[in-house]
């Protein structure tokens, strides 16, 4: 359905592209909706709900960068920061710039210019004063309706989801990048096994099995909550912080249940993601047959695990309560995995940090170059810069060296929330 005049389109129910792929052009995925004024483009979801927005306005930095509100309703600004320069640091041809603190080494600060800030600050202002007497009736219970979910309300349904899982997440795996971001979470534990000193996204939860009950529920409320929208997801998350530490049943049965569940196979969006964080003890404690299962299901499946370093003086500094023979351990039975599996991809982070050792430079070389001979396509090493908020040109640099004598695909790990 389609509207036109000279002040206002609209055009309802979209049909976008229906696979993520990496291109330097703002793909637009799934089906929405886009209702366009003379200086701006919004775009709604099927439960009609703002989903991206930009300016037509000479004064936006680029017609093709654009604002795109998360489920936990976020503003993220996607920006393209010349685009081989993006690439070649995330493996995204758009750089996600976050509201918050994060540990981004590149970007800079769009939410204090001044056409992004109107938009997160007067989007739902502008929709509420669009004329719409201009406007046939069959367009206005669409109309009235994006106009029901003020921001109050968006707030209110980001806590609800984040209660339905009983957090937020509070970071997201870095290989969530190959579908944009756009995951269901689905908590079957909590916390993690290690508390280690470095990290600024763990809480204070002992590691805990959620009970079958509890992930039941879950996925009936996330079923609600994802609502009409559901058929543009394709990707599941399965949390918290070590999910693969849960039994190997429950994980399999699980993410088998919310495929059914969360009619994942009918989605919109081809194929099914997977994603789980993993560590170094549950990844060696999984069976091989675990992973013959898991390659077995309808889902891409990446698994994320946190090294972070090969260097013992490294790992005693950062506080991470693992051996460098565990670390050795596990990357080896990555590439193992990797090479069997081809339905699954486990990735790993590093740290990195000018105040780290030498050590953990040279030591994390004999990996990423020295172990192997040849360049794999799989098994990407994220390299996570510890500090937040303060970008720096060294780190980069030291970033950009390691990429480039590493026989993995590699890329910095933003940290960012749902
Ligand atoms: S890095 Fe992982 S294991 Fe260590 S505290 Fe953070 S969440 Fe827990």
């Amino acid at each position: 359905m389609k509207f036109k005049n000279n002040n206002i389109s609209i055009e309802l129910n979209i049909h976008g592209e229906k696979e993520y792929t990496k291109v330097s052009y703002p793909a637009k995925y799934g089906i929405f909706s886009k209702l366009e004024t003379s200086d701006h483009v919004f775009e709604f979801n099927l439960n009609h709900e703002i989903k991206h927005a930009k300016s037509k306005n000479s004064t936006w930095r680029n017609p093709s960068e654009w604002l795109k509100r998360s489920i936990g309703n976020d503003w993220i600004y996607y920006s393209t920061g010349g685009y081989s320069g993006v690439f070649e640091a995330i493996g995204e041809y758009y750089l996600p710039n976050l509201m918050y603190q994060t540990n981004s080494l590149i970007g800079g600060k769009p939410f204090t210019e001044e056409p992004i800030d109107y938009i997160v600050k007067k989007w739902h202002q502008t929709l509420l004063q669009l004329p719409s007497r201009e406007i046939p009736e069959n367009f206005w219970p669409w109309l009235k309706s994006i106009q029901q979910q003020t921001p109050e309300k968006l707030q209110k349904k980001a806590e609800k989801l984040f209660n339905i899982t009983g957090s937020r997440v509070s970071v997201m795996p870095p290989d969530a990048r190959h579908v944009d971001y756009n995951i269901i979470p689905l908590n079957i534990s909590d916390g993690c096994l290690y508390k280690c000193r470095f990290c600024k996204i763990k809480n204070h939860k002992k590691f805990m099995v959620r009970s079958q009950q509890n992930i039941d529920n879950q996925i009936e409320q996330l079923k609600q909550v994802f609502n009409n929208d559901i058929i543009n997801f394709n990707a599941l998350f399965i949390g918290e912080h070590d999910a693969l530490n849960a039994p190997e049943d429950l994980i399999l049965e699980t993410i088998q249940k919310a495929y059914h569940s969360l009619n994942l196979k009918i989605s919109y969006m081809t194929g099914s993601y997977l994603f789980i964080f993993g560590s170094v003890d549950s990844f060696l404690n999984s069976s091989k047959t675990f992973f013959t299962r898991l390659n077995q299901l309808n889902f891409q499946t990446f698994i994320n695990i946190g090294l972070e370093s090969y260097d013992q003086a490294t790992l005693d500094l950062i506080g991470k309560p693992i051996t460098k023979e565990m670390v050795g351990q596990a990357f080896k039975r990555i590439q193992d995995i990797n090479k069997s599996c081809t339905n699954i991809e486990i990735t790993c982070n590093f740290v990195m940090d000018d105040s780290l050792p030498d050590s953990h430079y040279e030591a994390l070389m004999t990996l990423i170059r020295k172990s192997t001979s040849k360049n794999n396509p799989k098994g990407c090493i994220y390299l996570s810069p510890l500090k937040f908020g303060t970008p720096s040109r060294e780190v980069l640099y030291d970033f950009y060296k390691l990429k480039a004598k590493s026989r993995f695909p590699t890329f910095l790990y933003i940290i960012q929330r749902l």
